[in-house]
């Protein structure tokens, strides 16, 4: 049975580049919050401070989420409310936070979304691919021999393919994606979404890989890959 008593857990959406996308409601719940949890506290100090916020800060990242997780859950029964927060986007969308929302959520504690902006689905909203059914596949993993592994598994996959990539491995899992899924796969790749070099490259993997290798922007900055199902 829920606690009446107790406060709630809001999961606030903050911008991937550009301030101007912190929603109204989001300002409201970040001030109004007795404690905001945050991936990397001087991170989210520079967007509380540009908006004037002053709600106290608590660092929640991926090495002491589970241990700092129960005294959070206990703050939450005892009445207090929480923002959770990562350094950019939906938290624990490939960012900490899904260990309190399951914990929380477990404990009777009303978790709300104050929903915003996500790379993920920013990106599929722009890309041109098919957008009806996808599948979100988060980062592959970093060695060769595994990333390979998992897009093997994905060959038959007929829905739209949505990746994370760091910007110094995007021509190596390019070369893997062309490997398993062939050059005239249809893909795009969106990089710096809301920034001031936001670009979208559509066209095959065969020709995303071969501008991977003349071109240096393309593998500058913050990167959505979405492969065609
Ligand atoms: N939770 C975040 C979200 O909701 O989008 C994602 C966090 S994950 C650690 C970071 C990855 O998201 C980056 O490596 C990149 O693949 C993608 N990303 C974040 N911001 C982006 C942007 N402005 N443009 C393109 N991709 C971005």
């Amino acid at each position: 049975m829920a606690n009446e008593r107790a406060g709630r857990l809001y999961v606030v959406a903050t911008p991937i580049g550009n301030l101007g996308d912190l929603s109204p409601r989001a300002r409201a719940v970040l001030s109004e919050c007795a404690l905001v949890a945050a991936e990397d506290t001087r991170h989210t100090g520079v967007l509380l401070k540009h908006f004037g916020i002053a709600t106290p800060q608590l660092s929640l990242h991926d090495h002491n989420e589970l241990e700092r997780t129960p005294d959070l859950v206990s703050r939450l029964r005892q009445g207090a409310s929480i923002a959770l927060v990562s350094d950019a986007g939906t938290p624990a969308i490939s960012d900490p936070g899904f260990d309190l929302v399951r914990a929380a959520a477990a404990a009777g504690i009303e978790v709300v979304a104050i929903p915003g902006p996500c790379a993920a689905i920013a990106a599929l909203s722009i890309g041109g691919l098919p957008t009806d059914r996808f599948c979100f596949e988060g980062f592959l993993p970093a060695r060769r021999s595994a990333r390979r592994k998992r897009l093997e598994a994905m060959l038959h996959e007929a829905r739209t393919l949505v990746f994370y990539e760091a910007p110094h491995r995007v021509h190596e899992t390019l070369e893997d994606c062309t490997k398993v899924f062939g050059e005239t796969r249809g893909a795009t790749v969106v990089r710096e979404i809301t920034k001031m070099h936001e670009t979208v490259y559509r066209g095959s993997l065969g020709e995303h890989l071969a501008r991977a290798a003349s071109d240096p922007d393309f593998s500058r900055g913050e990167i959505v890959l979405l492969i065609a199902g």
